[in-house]
């Protein structure tokens, strides 16, 4: 008998009638013997729904509220399958975060996870139910509700796994596993049979969405074995798995993009020491992750300043730029959420020289345009116009061989 934890998305409950086909999936799994623990997402399309709701009430929706309002969608899943489960003869229980005591820290809207209180839910397992938790939500020390950022609920189900020591962890969604580009922009995406934590950490960090990156995080730390798989067929998915020799062999191993990004640019900045982090401090200090920073000196005393911040916190950002700008005396702001960060990602890049190269051509062949690039080990960015995207991701994926089998 093993204790499974199974996620699954939004598009895999997106109506009463693929609720019901899950809950038949996850009984059948029961019925060989297993103890089952599901996380669920919200019915595909409501928190973008609640997300355009907030926006219509306040021009910066306050975060707490944002919180009670984004964590209700997965309430309606779980108390639905519970129902599915009893209508099908056997006993489920559903559980939000708070009941379960997933406490999280303060930050709302991307808060992490602190502790989970395992005691409730092996107390469900041994009365026989089927235990099913409200993915992407916890609760603070005080009792207030926290979601845990977009795509959240792949991270309850890791977190939950590690802390219930559970034989496996599933994440069921609408592909058929972790693919080489996005299957849904990419007709000659390959699937992907085993990948490395480190590899999917970058996937995930660079917009591959399949997987939300901080689940990968934990996977790794706490050695949750993962296994990305369709809701919709029996087939063998992607395991996620510590590296082993072969896979370096492999010079990429996916490519990306990432739409949730803006742009900000700061021009004609006086170049001193101590700007840079008068201009980054007060954006850190609200919570707001910058992700690619460039600097371009302009003669000797002034340099412009060129970021990119979640496009979910774009105005924020540019409300505390505009007031920082002002008072280190820059000449003017501007900034567009109209951008995509395409990437290449493979551990083989460590070995093999050129992939900068290919991929600067191949975009240039294209016509398209770089504003921004940034490497790492094992990745390459550039920052394009979202109109591109997809001709992008297309030509990085064949240029790079992705396309034929490996
Ligand atoms: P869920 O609602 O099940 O969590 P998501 O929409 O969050 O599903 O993630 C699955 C989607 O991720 C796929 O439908 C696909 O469009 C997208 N995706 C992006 N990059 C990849 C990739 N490399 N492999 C597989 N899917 C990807
Ligand atoms: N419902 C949340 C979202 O759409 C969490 C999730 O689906 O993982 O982001
Ligand atoms: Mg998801």
């Amino acid at each position: 008998m093993a204790l499974i934890v199974q996620k699954f998305g939004g598009t895999s409950v997106a109506n009463p009638d693929k609720i019901k086909a899950v809950a038949k999936r996850v009984l059948a799994c029961k019925k060989k013997g297993n103890d089952m623990v599901v996380v669920l997402s919200a019915m595909a399309g409501e928190t973008n729904r609640f997300v355009d709701l907030a926006n219509q009430m306040q021009a910066i929706p306050d975060p707490r509220e944002m919180d009670v309002l984004l964590s209700s969608g997965e309430q309606v899943t779980i108390a639905l399958f519970a129902m599915a489960v009893k209508e099908m003869g056997d006993d489920a229980v559903s559980l939000l975060g708070d009941q379960v005591k997933i406490v999280t820290d303060r930050m709302h809207t991307k808060a992490r996870i602190k502790e989970i209180d395992s005691a409730l839910i092996h107390k469900h397992l041994k009365d026989g139910k089927i235990v099913v938790v409200a993915g992407f939500q916890g609760v603070t020390p005080d009792g207030d509700i926290t979601t845990l950022g977009r795509g959240g609920s792949d991270t309850t189900a890791v977190a939950l796994a590690a802390a219930l020591k559970a034989d496996q962890c599933d994440i069921f969604t609408d592909v058929d596993g972790v693919y080489t580009t996005d299957p849904n922009i990419c007709a000659a995406a390959r699937k992907i049979d085993r990948i490395t934590y480190d590899e999917m950490l970058e996937l995930a960090s660079l917009g591959a969405k399949v997987l939300d990156i901080r689940s990968v995080g934990i996977a790794k730390r706490y050695k949750v074995p993962l296994h990305v798989r369709s809701t919709f067929t029996e087939n063998e998915g992607t395991w996620v798995v510590e590296e082993d020799k072969k896979m370096e062999s492999m010079q990429i191993s996916g490519v990306t993009y990432n739409k949730n990004e803006a742009r900000i640019t700061i021009a004609k900045v006086p170049d001193q020491p101590g700007t840079a982090s008068k201009i980054f401090k007060p954006i850190s200090d609200a919570g707001i992750v910058v992700d690619m920073i460039i600097q371009n000196t302009r003669g000797t005393e002034m340099t412009d300043m060129t970021f990119t911040v979640p496009r979910t916190d774009y105005k924020r950002a540019m409300t505390l730029v505009e007031k920082i700008a002002a008072d280190i005396g820059a000449e003017s702001v501007s900034g567009a959420t109209d951008i995509v960060k395409v990437s290449v990602v493979g551990v083989g890049m460590r070995n093999h020289s050129g992939i900068a190269t290919t991929m600067f051509d191949t975009l240039s062949s294209e016509g398209v345009n770089i504003m921004m690039i940034s490497t790492s080990e094992i990745k390459i960015s550039c920052v394009i116009e979202e109109k591109y995207t997809e001709l992008a991701v297309r030509s990085l994926h064949k240029a790079f061989n992705l396309d034929q089998a490996a």
